[in-house]
């Protein structure tokens, strides 16, 4: 016999842990069920930046009150709890496969700035999501760890999601169980998305790592290997010492393991490994769509990656996961009290406001495919001519524009001294959808 609850929130990630809690502090009767024994340790891998730190990202400018111990999101109204520790990143650097360095900010002049100066903090990833789930239980939600949700049906009152051998019912759903929802799969809201490709990394937490630049999230390609192109990532994580590496391919022929090693042999990057060791890998495998346009459907809501460009980010996520469930106890308010359901519609709105029409989500797809356009000594000799350090980012939305304004300035010379390269550059002017057509064909989501 399946017990009856006003919400489900399915996936206790950021998303759901905040939804979750907001629908218990509205007072409802909520049940949080997670396909993970333990809801506090990462099994997925997640750089844990907060993105962006000094400019609006997800319509917000977020603050670490590191005083009372909360995250804060001013422009929407809420903080979370969160009692770890932060790092700070100060610059984007940007390398090429033979090593030229293009940088998104210049760390010594943005650490003179102090806290303002950061581009990013970097909180522990697994005392957020406990820090969360401490909330979400203080506002009376009762949690359900090692539920794999395999089957959501509609009954006359809302919605049963079963798995495990358990069963729920709620009178509304928060589908929040990530980017490779089932739950999105299994009610026809991924139909009409447009499917890029899967993003694949492997993540490895390191101690002993020896950058150049302590303070930078370091980003780049290296020489590329025979199967395809991948990208690679290094920077600080929240607990001291530890540096957070990854090599990330959306192209299924690239085998990971392979591009991990080619890439710590690398003349540049070696040394910076000469002493570490490994402490943790972890990997991951995303669905990358174009976004679910409607918000809810029936009384199932999105909120998270379930309805993203491959990820809402960290922030996003807990933005979404707020909103959801403000818009869920609203619509339970309306309906006890037999007034007109508008709650769902203005979450659809927001929805389709903040997130779906705000961010070009094609140009968000674009930020790696470079690399599928150039081979690496044009990816070389362009990095060579940029000279100037870009503005201080770290936001995957905007980062593009920087990068299209530094190849527009080169244009000219780029013509002049390389044409073929200069014809291969106008191929950025296609969607991502074109660009990334073979890669597509090749790559299926998983489930
Ligand atoms: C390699 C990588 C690096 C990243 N780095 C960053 C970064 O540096 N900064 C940043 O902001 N973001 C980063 N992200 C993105 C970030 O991890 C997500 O945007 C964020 O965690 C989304 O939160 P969410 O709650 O929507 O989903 P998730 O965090 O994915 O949580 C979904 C939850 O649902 C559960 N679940 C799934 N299916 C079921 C089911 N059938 N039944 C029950 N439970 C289920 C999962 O176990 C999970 O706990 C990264 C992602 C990847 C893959």
């Amino acid at each position: 016999m399946a017990k009856k609850y006003d919400v489900i929130v399915v996936g206790a990630g950021p998303a759901g842990l905040v939804a979750a809690k907001v629908v218990g502090e509205n007072g409802f009767e909520v049940a949080l069920v997670e396909r993970k024994t333990d809801i506090t340790v990462l099994n997925r891998a997640c750089g844990a930046t907060l993105d962006s730190a000094n400019e609006y990202c997800h319509h917000d400018l977020y603050r670490c009150n590191v005083r009372d111990k909360r995250l804060s999101f001013p422009a929407h109204g809420f903080s979370v709890k969160y009692d770890g520790p932060y790092r700070n990143c100060y610059a984007w650097h940007f390398y090429s496969p033979g090593g030229n360095m293009v940088q998104a900010g210049v760390c010594e002049e943005q650490k003179e700035k102090g806290d303002y100066g950061k581009i990013t903090a970097i909180p522990d990833k697994e005392i957020l999501l406990r820090c969360l789930l401490e909330e979400a239980k203080a506002c009376s939600v009762e949690v359900f760890p090692g539920i794999n949700v395999e089957k959501v049906a509609s009954t006359a009152e809302g919605v049963r999601v079963e798995g495990s051998g358990q069963s729920f019912e709620g009178k509304y759903l928060i589908a929040a169980d990530g980017a490779n929802s089932r739950i999105a799969q299994m009610l026809g809201m991924n139909e009409g998305r447009h499917y890029y490709c899967q993003f694949r990394a492997l993540a490895n937490d390191w101690s002993g790592v020896e950058p150049p630049e302590p303070d930078a999230f370091v980003n780049g390609d290296t020489a590329r290997m025979k199967q395809g192109p991948f990208s690679f990532f290094l920077f600080p994580e929240a607990r001291e010492g530890l540096y957070w590496q990854a090599v990330i391919s959306i192209d299924p022929r690239v085998d990971l393991k392979a591009a991990e090693s080619h890439f710590l042999k690398q003349p540049l990057f070696a040394p910076w490994f000469k002493n570490a060791k490994k402490v943790r890998t972890l990997s991951a495998n995303v669905n990358c769509y174009s976004p679910i346009v409607d918000a809810y459907k029936g009384r199932v809501l999105i909120a998270g990656d379930v309805g993203a460009t491959m990820e809402l980010l960290i922030s996003g996520a807990m933005i979404s996961g707020w909103k959801a469930g403000h818009a869920v106890s609203l619509a339970l308010q309306e309906e006890n009290l037999e007034l007109e359901v508008t709650a769902l519609a203005h979450f659809d709105n927001w929805w389709k406001e903040a997130y779906v029409n705000y961010y070009s989500q094609d140009e968000l797809m674009k930020n790696p495919v470079l690399k599928l356009i150039l081979e690496p000594e044009e990816i070389d000799y362009l990095f060579s001519l940029i000279k100037e350090p870009m503005r201080p980012c770290l936001n995957p939305y905007t980062i593009r524009e920087d990068w299209g304004q530094a190849m527009r300035n080169l244009s000219p010379i780029i013509q002049q001294n390389r044409p073929e390269m200069y014809q291969k550059l106008g191929k950025m002017g296609l969607t991502a959808r074109e660009i990334m057509a073979e890669v597509t064909r090749l790559s299926k989501p998983v489930f």
